[in-house]
């Protein structure tokens, strides 16, 4: 069981350098020409009727451009989050700034983004950017698992700190866990919630439910790396029609 999780964490890590790797320079080599079809359809397609028979070839051209822009994109954040420095941050700042843009998405889709943010947490080291994307995404996927239909349209984000006392006797701080001075962040939604099968799958690099150009499945492996690189643990809990909450925890050195 232990040994199988560990086997599993290996063949993760190893995936994940050879995809950021190879992310990072694809995407840069793809990302110039790409623009200049996309740029070149849309003209084109702006200055033709509709009635015209290059009508529809011009706006595949365009649609399926688009669809590879995000790609690439996502790669480039992929590939980016392999550098870049770690300084001391407000946690809540990082992820009120990071909730700006997701609040413009959800809006659109009606789904309230609620954060509940912790006063009392200290200034962490860390990367900003880094656990920006790491929002940005769970909070997407919590978007995209909340049903056009669904009664219930809530993500929330919430952090929370625990910081040992202080004034603890040497005995005492034998006695303590390890791990005594954390934060947390969660990341919850009141969404599909989703199978144990696509559970045990998440993190994987391309693994993805939703349909081609929706999803790259890029996201969440991301987010574990980011999580990794700062010495953290995430977990998942998801109910089948209930929803998903993610559980990230950091260490605060
Ligand atoms: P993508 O969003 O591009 O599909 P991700 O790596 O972000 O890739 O997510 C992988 C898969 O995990 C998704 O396709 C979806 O099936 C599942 N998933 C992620 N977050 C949630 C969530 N909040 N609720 C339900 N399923 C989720
Ligand atoms: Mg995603």
């Amino acid at each position: 069981e232990e040994r199988e999780r560990l086997r599993q964490q290996l063949m993760q890590s190893d995936k994940m350098a050879a995809v950021g790797q190879l992310a990072g320079g694809i995407a840069h080599e793809i990302n110039n020409p790409l623009g200049v079809i996309l740029g070149f359809a849309q003209i084109a397609g702006r200055n033709i009727k509709e009635s015209d028979a290059l009508h529809m070839p011009l706006k595949s051209i365009e649609r399926e451009a688009v669809r590879c822009k995000k790609l690439v994109s996502d790669l480039l954040t992929f590939s980016r989050s392999y550098k870049s420095a770690i300084e001391r941050i407000s946690l809540n700042t990082a992820i009120d700034s990071a909730l700006v843009l997701v609040k413009t998405r959800a809006r659109t889709q009606n789904i309230e983004i609620i954060s509940v943010f912790d006063g009392n947490i200290p200034e962490i080291m860390a990367n900003s950017n880094q656990l920006q994307q790491v929002i940005i995404n769970l909070c997407n996927n919590a978007i995209d698992a909340i049903p056009d239909g669904a009664a219930s349209r809530r993500v929330t984000v919430k952090t929370s700190s625990f910081v040992a006392a202080e004034q603890s006797s040497a005995e005492d701080e034998r006695a303590l866990p390890q791990q005594s001075n954390f934060i947390e962040i969660f990341v919850s939604d009141t969404g599909t919630g989703m199978s144990e099968e696509v559970r045990k799958h998440l993190f994987e690099p391309f693994f993805t439910t939703k349909e081609v150009g929706k999803g790259t499945g890029l996201g969440l492996s991301l987010v574990y790396e980011i999580v990794k690189k700062h010495k953290g643990t995430i977990e998942v809990e998801s109910e089948k029609d209930r929803g998903t909450v993610f559980k990230i925890k950091l260490p605060i050195e």
